[in-house]
């Protein structure tokens, strides 16, 4: 048996810094990533055989544990009809009528192999509908690595975006306008000064990807009646909050409705499936109906398309998000008062099984808020909770989630390592 030191070693060799993804890296928080050998329920078990509660949950699609048996079941009889054909399938109609049945925005949908995908096919649609060439996004949300996504603000509201990752066009990052989230008047002087040249304002309406942070109601209602009055595209991506924060997602939560929707994560109950759907007049841009193109060889797979469809049929049962969200709140009250207990400055929010904590002592509102935290406490929190069994994103950028399978069991244990792990850094 190899353990995770020599496992880290190895993978380094062939693959860049040992990961498929970089967050898996523990570059943050230190020390040596965890290989996974297999996870069940709420529970991931590494190379080593260590068993840890997951709060990861594969970064979102596990919403009903992992190795749940009606997924994996739905998985394996999915397997047996082949892995893909090139085809259409009725599997794939029941799961576009079931995303159009749960989310209120999406009138038509496609269906993608992942999220960063159906970002940039969105945007690409967006622009195709509109005509126009811009984009607007906010500081500290993710919609995946597509070129024009990974810009970074310049140094005015006003001026032209600059890359945030090499091997980005400068003259593609220009077309991309970078806003702080949370803030209407920066959201109206740029529709005042550009409002002719914006294809869409994407944004994560409740973000997920620089730890939780909501979206105020009042500056989402800001941006849906700019985008309706200049003629842009409302774009939210809910690929992590898509069936996780509610069973609608965050427009449920807001009350909002989008032009264009992007998603991922839960509704590919873990295998690579994500989607992109919204207004049916915009979606008719799309070809074959229209000049805006997209295509993907695996789109609509049909085992992802199985697995998705069997956990979208477990989140639709009665009282799932009623007690999911229950399960975390309670969890984020434990933190409160162990955190409380040991005088260390604490702060946690979630909405349905999403959630975030601060060391801090008042929620963030934007990207600056949580670049301003203490990481050495946060990296010293991270592992020794990791020490006692409790696997926490390894990074202070991302949220946390739950699934069903986190019982009452779970969360007591979870809240007995907090209470050591916070007497521990307490001391420090
Ligand atoms: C994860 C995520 C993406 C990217 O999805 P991938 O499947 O990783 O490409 C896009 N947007 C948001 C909000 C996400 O959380």
């Amino acid at each position: 048996m190899s353990s995770n030191a020599q496992l880290f070693d190895r993978a380094q060799r062939t693959i860049p810094g040992g990961v498929n993804s970089p967050v898996r890296a523990f570059r943050q928080v230190g020390g040596v990533p965890r290989f996974i050998d297999r996870a069940e329920g709420a529970y991931m078990i590494d190379a080593e055989g260590t068993r840890f509660i997951d709060y990861i949950g594969s970064w979102g699609p596990m919403i009903a544990g992992h190795a749940h048996p009606d997924v994996i079941e739905a998985v394996q009889r999915a397997a047996t009809r082949s892995l893909s054909f090139g085809a259409p399938t009725a599997d794939e109609i029941e799961m576009a009528e079931a995303i159009c049945k749960l989310m209120p925005a999406v009138e038509m949908v496609r269906l993608v192999s992942s999220g960063t995908e159906a970002g940039m096919s969105a945007i690409r649609l967006a622009r195709g509908f509109t005509g126009r060439d811009a984009i607007v996004k906010f500081e500290g949300c993710y919609h995946g690595h597509a070129d024009s996504l990974l810009v970074k603000a310049g140094s005015g509201l006003l001026t032209f975006g600059n890359p945030s990752s090499g091997g980005v066009p400068a003259d593609l990052a220009k077309h991309t306008l970078v806003l702080e989230f949370n803030n209407i008047a920066q959201i109206e002087a740029l529709f005042a000064a550009r409002g002719p040249e914006i294809s869409c304002v994407m944004v994560e309406p409740i973000a997920g990807n620089m730890n939780f942070i909501r979206g105020d109601a009042a500056w989402h209602r800001r941006l849906r009646e700019l985008c309706t009055e200049h003629g842009a595209l409302l774009v939210w991506d809910e690929v992590m909050t898509g069936f996780r924060v509610a069973l609608g997602g965050a427009q449920q939560v807001y009350d909002i409705r989008p032009d264009l929707v992007v998603m991922g994560k839960v509704i590919g109950g873990g295998m690579p499936l994500a989607a992109f759907g919204g207004r049916a007049d915009v979606m008719h841009k799309l070809s074959p109906l229209g000049n805006v193109y997209q295509a993907g060889t695996l789109s609509g797979n049909p085992v992802a398309v199985a697995a998705g469809m069997a956990q979208l049929r477990i989140i639709q049962r009665p009282g799932f998000y009623d007690r999911l969200a229950a399960t975390t709140r309670q969890l984020m009250q434990g933190l409160d008062a162990a955190a409380a207990r040991h005088g260390i400055t604490f702060r946690t929010d979630s909405e349905g099984g999403m959630f975030g904590f601060y060391f801090a002592d008042t929620l963030p509102r934007n990207y600056p808020d949580v670049a301003g935290a203490d990481v050495e406490i946060f990296k010293r929190f991270f592992h020794a909770m990791l020490d006692r069994g409790v696997y926490l994103a390894p990074s202070m950028y991302e949220a946390g989630f739950l699934s069903a399978a986190h019982g009452p069991d779970v969360i007591a244990a979870t809240l007995d390592a907090a209470d050591a792990a916070f007497a521990q850094i307490g001391q420090a």
